[in-house]
């Protein structure tokens, strides 16, 4: 490890590698760091992806991919079953992957275009000069390191401190939590071919419960419910009950507890001398708790932005507004429409959810695309319309 880099990554996630990636292959020298030791492990998702997206990144690899989904069926609170094709069921259905392979091929694409990775190592504070982020502090095999660099990237996930440091508001109060928990299971007996979505304040209240396929019989059974609606139950006692009810047999491989950011997008994801992306920059998707693909594009256009303001040698704040303006206009509309969509979601009663499913009765959603689903939403309840006004 050497103690200057044009660049230091903080956080070998999907932003992470791909921002390490972006900037090396400009030709940048980087340094991506992750505290743990092996990329990937342990596990924190449900790891679905839109495949159109996803292949915007990376070419998909049968090596890292468990399931090719046709579709999704939500089934509404009292059992009515809307089935939609892959192509109109959002940014999560479509490839469900093998995140512990994805992760760790997404570092390997950055480490052929040129970045150093180091393993077990954590960044333990910046370093900061006349109001400039200089570079981090990192523990490596039990040795604190200064490593100074131009632009400090950091991609630290949801429990992200690297923010904080630098004066950046991240903070998340409950409501911006999804409270997550999954299990890995064998002899759920479902239809590989479709992720499943349960909605419904007795299954999994202001959330929803998923079972993605992972092939072979096997599955990923989840539930993420809102922090300030946890309360009667734990996260895992909802997850129990469900599991029990529907699949008796089953059996489970492991569990998996963590949090998504659902907070929509914050007031500032840069300071002199650092970029915020991912989850670390909360830029998850509010309604489905999605980031894998939002962290990937951030972290492409931070590894740009980068790059265009060390090359003109000015990594002031105002200069790294290009990174603020480019994330917002793309990935942040959909994140803030998300947002409202879902203050209007988490009030629904699940008298409302059904009527909801059952207007939607007849469709054939295989052959619509997202905007006429909303149409057909919208036409048979206006109150819905209504409430979501502001988006149109
Ligand atoms: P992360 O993937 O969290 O990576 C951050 C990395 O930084 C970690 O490896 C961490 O170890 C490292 N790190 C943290 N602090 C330090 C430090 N101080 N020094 C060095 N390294 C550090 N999204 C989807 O798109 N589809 C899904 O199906 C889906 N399901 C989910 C299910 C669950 C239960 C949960 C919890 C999340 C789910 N998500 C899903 C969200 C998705 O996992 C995240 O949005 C995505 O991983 C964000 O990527 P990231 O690179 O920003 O952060």
């Amino acid at each position: 490890m050497k103690d200057y880099y044009d660049i230091v990554v903080v956080g070998a996630g999907p932003a992470g590698s791909v921002a390490a990636k972006s900037a090396a292959k400009k030709g940048l020298s980087v340094l991506l760091i992750e505290k743990r030791q092996e990329i990937g492990d342990p596990v924190r998702c449900a790891e679905g992806v839109s495949k159109v997206w996803l292949r915007k990144h990376i070419n998909p690899d049968s090596r890292w991919i468990c399931a090719d989904v046709k579709g999704s069926r939500i089934f509404s609170p009292d059992g009515s079953m809307i089935e939609m094709a892959e192509e109109v069921a959002g940014g999560e259905v479509g490839y469900v992957l093998e995140r512990k392979l994805f992760d760790r091929a997404l570092a390997y694409e950055s480490a052929e275009a040129g970045a150093e990775i180091f393993v077990k190592t954590r960044a333990t504070g910046l370093i900061i000069e006349d109001d400039f982020v200089r570079g981090v502090k990192v523990m490596h095999q039990g040795e604190e390191h200064d490593i100074r660099c131009k632009i400090v990237i950091g991609a630290d996930g949801i429990e992200s401190k690297i923010g904080r440091w630098a004066g950046i508001d991240t903070s998340l109060k409950p409501a911006d939590i999804e409270t997550c928990a999954q299990f890995l299971m064998s002899g759920t007996g479902i239809d590989q071919d479709y992720c499943y979505f349960y909605l419904g304040n007795e299954v999994a209240p202001a959330g929803y419960i998923w079972i993605f396929p992972k092939g072979k019989d096997l599955a990923n059974v989840g539930i993420g419910i809102l922090g300030s609606k946890s309360g009667e139950k734990t996260v895992i006692q909802y997850l129990e009950d469900f599991v029990a009810d529907k699949f008796p047999d089953a059996r489970i491989l492991e569990i998996d507890v963590g949090g998504v950011p659902v907070s929509g997008s914050i007031e500032r994801t840069t300071a002199n001398g650092l970029i915020l992306v991912g989850d670390a920059a909360r830029q998850s998707d509010p309604i489905t708790g999605g980031g894998i693909i939002n962290a990937m594009e951030a972290g492409k256009l931070a590894g740009e932005v980068a790059y265009n303001a060390i090359s003109v040698g000015d990594v002031s704040v105002a200069k790294l507004n290009e990174y603020e303006k480019k994330w917002r206009s793309t990935i942040g509309i959909e994140i803030d429409n998300s947002l409202i969509v879902k203050n209007v979601f988490i009030k629904f009663t699940d008298k409302e959810l059904n009527g909801l499913a059952h207007s939607l009765k007849g469709f054939n959603f295989s052959t619509m695309s997202l905007i006429d689903l909303l149409y057909a939403l919208f036409k048979a309840n206006r109150k819905l319309l209504w409430d979501l006004r502001v988006l149109f």
